[in-house]
């Protein structure tokens, strides 16, 4: 099966199946980000520092749209969120869920898979460095555990929240 675009070899494959080539998944990828951008109105904001590649990539997707004043961006992404939701959910401290709403998180509802393969194709160098304690690194091992079954899992948590409202 070629890329749903064209017929180019896939690089990447969606949970229903369908794939992407290089140029395809690039396309879906800045088109996803921008949407969020719009969608959360992050244009009046700061860009990040460089030195995770997920600062880099958010500043080289929005580095032309964005004032670059206002509220520093986030880099975290939904590998990340999907861990502290549920630590928020058990610590019942639910007021806490107003920071982890996707407002100045343009990398929201991107999975280390995407983010590891833009910047691959992109020729984009670094790593994501993520520093977690001991109850995230057992909640981030429960979500891993769950992929296996359902590979949307992480999608599945932010979306509830979201829902929530
Ligand atoms: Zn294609």
């Amino acid at each position: 099966m070629a890329c749903k675009n064209c017929s180019k070899k896939p690089v990447w494959e969606f949970t229903n199946q369908t794939k992407l080539c290089r140029s395809g998944f690039v396309r879906y990828f800045e088109k996803k980000m921008l949407k969020i951008v719009r969608k959360y109105g992050m244009r009046n904001s700061k860009l990040v520092k460089k030195d995770d590649l997920r600062g880099k990539i958010i500043n080289n997707v929005m580095g032309k749209i964005v004032t670059n004043k206002g509220k520093k961006l986030e880099i975290e992404n939904l590998n990340d969120y999907s861990v502290r939701i549920l630590e928020v959910l058990m610590s019942k401290d639910i007021k806490k869920f107003d920071c982890l709403l996707p407002n100045y998180k343009p990398l929201y509802f991107f999975t280390d898979a995407e983010i590891l393969l833009y910047a691959k194709i992109k020729n984009i160098k670094g790593k994501i460095v993520r520093k977690m304690t001991g109850k995230e690194k057992k909640i981030d091992d429960f979500l891993i555990h769950l992929e296996n079954g359902n590979k949307d899992i992480r999608h599945n948590v932010v979306n509830s929240l979201l829902r929530l409202g």
